[in-house]
């Protein structure tokens, strides 16, 4: 495991570190060098991912967490900063997809779940996490998605949540830019992850077919891994508040 030269070891805490781009962040960061609590509501597919991050040689921890519980989410942040004894990096990564379906299919539990997990469990996180990230001058990595800046590419809920955590990241970005905390958002478009494969394999290819013809081929989770440790890195130091795509061009169009 080596440490770039510019920086040293930080704490890097990944929600929805399981699985798909979490994951791939998750096993970024230990790359290099970088201490990972890797969270996700599923305690196996955490677990997991550590110890390909351990078999490796880096340094990782696993935490069950539900980032729509306030609770939860508390615990998980002390458990971080009690094992690592600082926070220096949150990718708030967990996520839900809805159906997909048109707005009168859409009951309020499942508009109530989505919204739960991919917004207020990022507004959760990031309130907890404020006060070690203003301590360490971190940053914070919203996984938002194309459907953040778009209506044409998730259902309801999930457009709504995902231009919610586009504003939220603005927002903290301006509110906290004199403090040296920065916020930005990464807009995956089709990426190769069990939300995809479960829409896939669910309801057939049609309904995604329009996002992956348009994104060209889908992405593999580690191109949007390599560009999270970017704006995590110095190399970024300027960038805060950007709301970046990384869709292979489709939002061009
Ligand atoms: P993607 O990588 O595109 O976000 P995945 O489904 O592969 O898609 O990953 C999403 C991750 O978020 C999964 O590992 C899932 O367990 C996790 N997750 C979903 N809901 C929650 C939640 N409430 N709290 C924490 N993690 C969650």
């Amino acid at each position: 495991m080596s440490v770039t030269p510019e920086q040293s070891a930080r704490t890097v805490l990944v929600t929805g570190g399981g699985s798909g781009i979490g994951r791939a962040m998750s096993i970024a960061f230990a790359a290099l060098g970088d201490r990972v609590v890797v969270a996700d509501l599923s305690e196996e597919t955490a677990a997991k991912t550590v110890a390909e991050i351990q078999a490796a040689g880096g340094t990782a921890t696993a935490l069950r967490v539900d980032v729509s519980d306030e609770e939860s989410v508390a615990a998980m942040v002390a458990a971080t900063v009690s094992a690592y004894g600082s926070l220096d990096v949150l990718c708030n990564n967990a996520g839900v997809l809805d159906s997909m379906g048109v707005l009168e299919d859409i009951s309020l539990a499942e508009w109530q779940r989505t919204i739960g997990v991919n917004l207020t469990g990022v507004f959760l996180v990031a309130r907890a996490a404020l006060p070690h990230l203003l301590e360490s001058k971190g940053s914070i990595i919203n996984t938002a998605s194309e459907a953040g800046i778009r209506g044409g590419c998730g259902g309801p809920s999930y457009t709504a949540s995902k231009h919610g955590v586009v504003g939220l990241t603005r927002s903290i970005a301006y509110m906290y830019r004199e403090q040296g905390v920065r916020a930005n958002a990464i807009c995956p478009g089709g990426v190769n992850t069990n939300i995809v494969q479960g829409e896939m394999s669910e309801q057939g290819f049609g309904r995604l077919a329009g996002v992956l013809m348009n994104a060209g081929a889908m992405a593999e989770p580690e191109q949007m891994a390599s560009v999270a440790v970017f704006l995590a890195s110095d190399a970024a130091s300027y960038v805060n508040g950007a709301i970046m795509p990384v869709d292979g061009g489709w939002f061009a169009g």
